[in-house]
């Protein structure tokens, strides 16, 4: 018998495909804008400019600031520059932290968003917004968040680097592995997502051996987009709390932590829900999940313990005592023991189960 279930749709349009950010402009004229912003980092300036250039007139001007973990105060500034041109929607060019801009912007301003995601991160789909003032991340959620239209555009991804193509991916499959016993799963998220693992599982080695490989990328793209769904219409537990907790409170880099702790977060609820993480196992081999995800982390090279970004031993009861301040939803329960311990095997890089 099907589980109870409710599908709240989707409300973000999405375009698919190669040269698609050809389709930008309609796209805007679409959502009824002639004025729009066009948003990147400092490094990804010059594509965000040749965006610019192809709208023509539509482009009220590039605002290339966007920062990881979207300072405060980097918004103040790109929502002066997106009121002083005029602009009534942007478009935001890049990973998570461009999404993250255009979403803050979009948050005080009330403008349409057009993202256009050159990562595996997956923000563009979801309605979360993680903001950071004095160096204090903290997060939301509000249906103003979530982007109107998202283009993929496959051509823009042969640039990423081979080592963020790999943390970005595990990324992407911690917001799939969280979403396979989220209490609030549905059999269209579930379908998505067993989709996105057999398709990362082929389609990032083959990126290690040739990182221009269309078909490939086009995979992990798609991937991408099936993850990032996940992550905006469910619930995430334990695994994205200890990510924030890392990132937050001890500065390491996004992509990497979640590389990092998805093996072990796996198989810290993999002995509570199994059969739930059944299609991770199947897709990564290994006998486990956990450890199927340690094997495939390892075979394409991801960073494999917290030792490696710069963690000590140390700050693990630290770390420990900030994850198990606040209760949450979660498959297996928490205590401070369970996930001082789950730390530690993280913190050395074990092979989980
Ligand atoms: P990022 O956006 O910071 O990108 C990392 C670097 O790679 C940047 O310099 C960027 O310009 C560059 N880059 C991106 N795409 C490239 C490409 N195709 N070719 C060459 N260079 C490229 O990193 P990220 O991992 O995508 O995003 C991390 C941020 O996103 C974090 O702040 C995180 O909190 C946020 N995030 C938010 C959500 C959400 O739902 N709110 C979800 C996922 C991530």
């Amino acid at each position: 018998m099907m589980e109870s279930f409710v599908f709240p749709g989707l409300t973000t349009r999405v375009v698919f495909g190669s040269g698609t950010m050809a389709r930008a402009e309609e796209e805007i004229r679409r959502l009824g804008h002639d004025r729009v912003l066009v948003l990147s980092t400092p490094h990804q300036k010059a594509d965000a400019e040749k965006l610019a250039g192809t709208i023509g007139a539509l482009a009220a001007g590039v605002f290339a600031g966007a920062t990881m973990h979207t300072p405060v105060e980097i918004t103040d500034t790109a929502v002066e520059a997106f009121r002083a041109s005029g602009a009534t929607a942007v478009i935001s060019l890049g990973g998570g932290s461009t999404t993250g801009l255009g979403k803050a912007i979009a948050l005080r301003t009330g403008a349409d968003q057009v993202v256009i995601p050159t990562t595996y991160a997956g923000s563009e789909m979801t309605d979360i917004l993680g903001e950071t003032s004095a160096g204090e991340k903290t997060t939301r959620r509000s249906p103003d968040i979530r982007p109107e239209t998202v283009i993929y555009d496959v051509d823009l991804t042969l640039s990423l680097p081979v080592a963020l193509t790999v943390t970005s991916a595990m990324n992407a499959i911690a917001h799939a592995m969280e979403a396979f016993y989220a209490p609030d799963r549905n059999p269209v998220i579930v379908l998505m997502i067993k989709d996105a693992m057999v398709a990362f599982r082929d389609g990032i080695p083959r990126l290690i051996e040739d990182p221009h490989d269309r078909a490939a990328r086009s995979k992990a793209l798609y991937a991408a987009w099936c993850c990032s769904t996940a992550l905006g219409y469910v619930q995430m537990a334990l695994h994205h709390k200890l990510a924030h907790v890392f990132g937050g409170s001890f500065d390491t880099p996004h992509a990497e932590t979640h590389a990092i702790l998805l093996p072990y977060t796996a198989a810290f609820n993999e002995a509570a829900v199994p059969e739930l993480l059944t299609p991770i196992a199947e897709a990564f081999g290994g006998g486990s999940a956990g450890g199927g995800l340690w094997d495939f982390a390892k075979s394409v090279g991801s960073p494999l313990s917290l030792k490696a970004i710069g963690i000590s031993e140390d700050d693990l009861d630290r770390a420990t005592a900030i994850a198990v301040r606040n209760a949450y939803a979660n498959p297996r329960p928490i205590n401070p023991g369970s996930i001082r311990e789950l730390l530690q095997t993280a913190w050395e890089g074990r092979r989980p189960g």
